[in-house]
């Protein structure tokens, strides 16, 4: 069979996804509203051969833990249930920045996984129906597969996908990613996830979610900077606060949970004191010590230099990054490669 070749990016979520209705096929209680990152991005190639005893799957030129290829195995699994084939398959996939430091490898890595699998199989998915596969692997993949800004639809039954919201071209949007060393994550994601209706104020963000939506929706739409980025902003704490007051049933010891560090206090502050000094910036996080600095186009090399006076104390690494292309094939051959 054919040996495929996709690429994705990872996806920054401007509307955070928080909480799941179904944890098994990762059904998100809320809408989300998505970047894709073009500094950022997985390369996965996908070959189905009969002659395989089992999945080979290979991540940056290594073998990967056993949870990661169990994981890959499983999405395959999927591909197989629905192209009707029983052969293994060799993946060999390369990420061109830190996995699981909260830059969303799996993000990316399960949207090229689901296309070149797919395609690997003999399918041709539409993007509704890739999106909704790349969400098994991984929820938040179901926001890479669109080209550029996303929005995924929660949807009530067992539907849900993201849907292109405006192609890459049509804001030069800059996003420069400072992240940092991992620190061991207390609590992952799922765990988050699992956690977050235990807050008493998980409700109340619920509620204002379907405003939050309505305002980021119409300033990508409208390219309306000022209202996006303090939007943005506010909705990244609002997530920072549900993890804070949430309980994990299995760590009775934590008060909450904390994803920050220093240094993600330090840039939070260093945002604010930016925009008094008329340096329009605004900032982001997602469940870990990154943070996400966004700005426009012509502001771009004022902010890299003042970010990058803080990079000796902060210790950071950037990543610069414009709205991002989806998922797409980029080789395609018969026979070994
Ligand atoms: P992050 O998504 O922020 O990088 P996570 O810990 O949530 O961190 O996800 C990392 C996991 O995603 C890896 O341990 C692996 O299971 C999976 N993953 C990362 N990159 C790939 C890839 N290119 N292909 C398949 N799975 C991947």
């Amino acid at each position: 069979m054919p040996a495929v070749t996709a690429v994705a990016h990872p996806n920054l979520a401007l509307v955070k996804y928080w909480g799941q209705r179904d944890l098994v096929r990762q059904l998100p209680l809320n809408d989300s509203i998505s970047v894709n990152l073009s500094g950022a991005t997985t390369t996965t190639t996908v070959q189905f051969d009969a002659t395989l005893d089992e999945d080979e799957f290979e991540l940056d030129g290594a073998r990967p833990t056993e949870k990661a290829s169990t994981r890959v195995s499983a999405h395959l699994e999927q591909i197989r249930a629905l192209a009707g084939i029983t052969a293994y398959a060799r993946v060999w996939s390369h990420n061109s920045f830190p996995t699981g430091i909260g830059i969303a490898s799996s993000a990316s890595g399960f949207a090229a996984l689901t296309l070149a699998g797919t395609r690997a199989a003999g399918l041709a998915l539409d993007s509704r129906a890739l999106s909704s596969l790349a969400r098994l692997g991984s929820g938040s993949a179901c926001r890479s597969i669109p080209h550029g800004f996303a929005e995924w639809r929660a949807g009530t039954g067992e539907e849900s996908y993201a849907v292109q919201l405006a192609p890459p071209e049509h804001w030069d949007l800059q996003i420069v990613t400072v992240y940092f060393d991992p620190q061991p994550k207390a609590i992952s994601s799922l765990e988050g996830h699992r956690a977050a209706p235990s807050s008493p104020f998980f409700e109340a963000r619920l509620q204002q979610l379907g405003d939050t939506l309505a305002t980021v929706r119409r300033a990508v739409l409208e390219r309306d900077f000022s209202t996006l980025g303090m939007a943005v902003e506010r909705e990244a704490i609002s997530l920072h606060l549900i993890a804070m007051s949430s309980r994990v049933a299995e760590q009775p010891q934590l008060s909450g949970i904390y994803y920050w560090q220093p240094q993600t206090l330090a840039l939070i502050h260093a945002v604010q004191r930016w925009r008094a000094e008329g340096l329009e910036v605004y900032f982001t996080l997602d469940a870990g010590p990154a943070v996400h600095l966004l700005c426009e186009a012509q502001n771009r090399a004022a902010l890299l230099e003042a970010v990058g006076a803080l990079l000796p104390t902060l210790g950071g690494r950037l990543l610069v990054s414009t709205p991002g292309m989806g998922a797409r094939v980029v080789e395609e051959g018969e026979g070994e490669i």
